[in-house]
């Protein structure tokens, strides 16, 4: 591993920011920390910069010990959300920055910098001052001018928060292609569980403190095994109910479920997840095993898919999510009662701890 963060707590007064976190980061490796505010996020990331020390734990950068070591001498390169570009120097002379700071010799430099403009398509805007540049071309900098030293971990920090959308996703593409292509180790920090999806090679989700799952953007989806994770990553319909016999659960309102694996022990209280885009609702839900009629609350128009909030008599709400075709606009109209259904397989256990 390259990274390997062990037991660290880290306290402000009365506030524990972590808790007890572990994580290891393989090399070349993008892992996302994904929670929500206040969940630690940044206290981590700054632990494992260098910026705090923390009570209790280690962090190791391969096999050295560097829980006590000074920032500087980590060998890790950052990029936060508001760029901190030098406002007065140049585009090039932010990105030679930290190769001055290691006083390399002045070829070496120019050839440095003029790499990692390339990098980030930013060579013919060398002599520009930050101003003159776009939000995105600035965060380009400030990715320049994180990887020019060839750092052997790079730390970014929700650092497309400040651009519209469109912007971010092209962000996201191109630090995704260069990370890869530069093989670099890298810790994302974000709490947009949508980029965590994107860009990961694997999602540590993060609340109060502690790891509450690590694992493949794809498990972290299908498989989570919390209720804070099935919450926070993606849309979920979260069904409370009581473990039966065999696999499954009693629900309110929708019956004995069946479910892919067992729910627990018979009688004990089971927590299902079905993804809204597992549901299937009017004529497509007829053949299913599990099946009830809802009332339909609302339905919202996405362009290529349509999302209804149903209520389930005497059940819970639900949310479920149709693909649409433009040639096929949806048949059906809020206060209509339909039939819907859902998979075996499609039912995920959420274990209860
Ligand atoms: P956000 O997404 O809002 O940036 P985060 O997940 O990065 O949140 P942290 O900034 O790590 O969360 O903060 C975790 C907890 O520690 C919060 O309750 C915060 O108020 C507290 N905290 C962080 N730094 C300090 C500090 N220097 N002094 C006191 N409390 C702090």
């Amino acid at each position: 591993m390259d990274l390997t963060v062990r037991g660290v707590v880290r306290r402000f007064g009365a506030v524990t920011a972590l808790a007890g976190v572990d994580l290891a980061v393989a090399e070349g490796e993008l892992l996302t920390i994904l929670g929500p505010s206040g969940s630690g996020k940044t206290t981590l990331l700054k632990v494992v910069a260098g910026f705090e020390i923390p009570d209790e734990g280690t962090v190791h950068l391969g096999t050295a010990d560097v829980t006590m070591s000074p920032p500087r001498s980590r060998d890790v390169g950052m990029v936060f959300q508001n760029y901190a570009l030098f406002p007065h120097l140049t585009v090039a002379q932010n990105v030679a920055f930290p190769l001055e700071m290691r006083r390399l010799p002045k070829a070496e430099r120019e050839q440095r910098v003029a790499e990692a403009l390339a990098l980030v398509e930013l060579s013919q805007y060398g002599h520009r001052l930050p101003r003159q540049l776009s939000g995105g071309q600035q965060q380009r900098v400030a990715l320049a001018r994180a990887i020019v030293f060839k750092p052997r971990l790079l730390l970014l920090d929700e650092p497309f928060g400040a651009l519209d959308r469109k912007l971010r996703e092209s962000m996201q593409l191109e630090v995704r292609r260069l990370q890869r292509r530069l093989r670099l180790t890298t810790l994302f920090i974000t709490h947009d569980q949508e980029e965590a999806l994107i860009l990961s090679d694997r999602i540590a989700v993060m609340s109060a403190g502690l790891i509450e799952q690590v694992g493949t953007p794809a498990e972290v989806y299908a498989r989570p095994t919390t209720r804070f994770v099935a919450d926070f990553v993606g849309e979920s319909n979260l069904l409370d109910g009581i473990a039966a016999e065999g696999n499954g659960a009693e629900v309110a309102g929708l019956g004995r479920i069946q479910a892919g694996a067992s729910a627990g022990a018979p009688g004990k209280r089971a927590t299902l997840l079905l993804r809204p885009e597992a549901l299937r609702v009017g004529a497509d839900a007829a053949s299913l095993p599990n099946r009830a009629t809802a009332r339909i609350l609302e339905t919202v128009f996405l362009g290529l898919s349509v999302k209804l909030r149903l209520q389930v008599e005497g059940g819970p709400e639900m949310l479920a999510r149709l693909p649409l075709r433009p040639s096929a606009p949806l048949s059906m109209t809020e206060g209509e009662v339909v039939p819907l259904g859902f998979a075996t397989e499609d039912v995920h256990v959420i274990r209860h701890g």
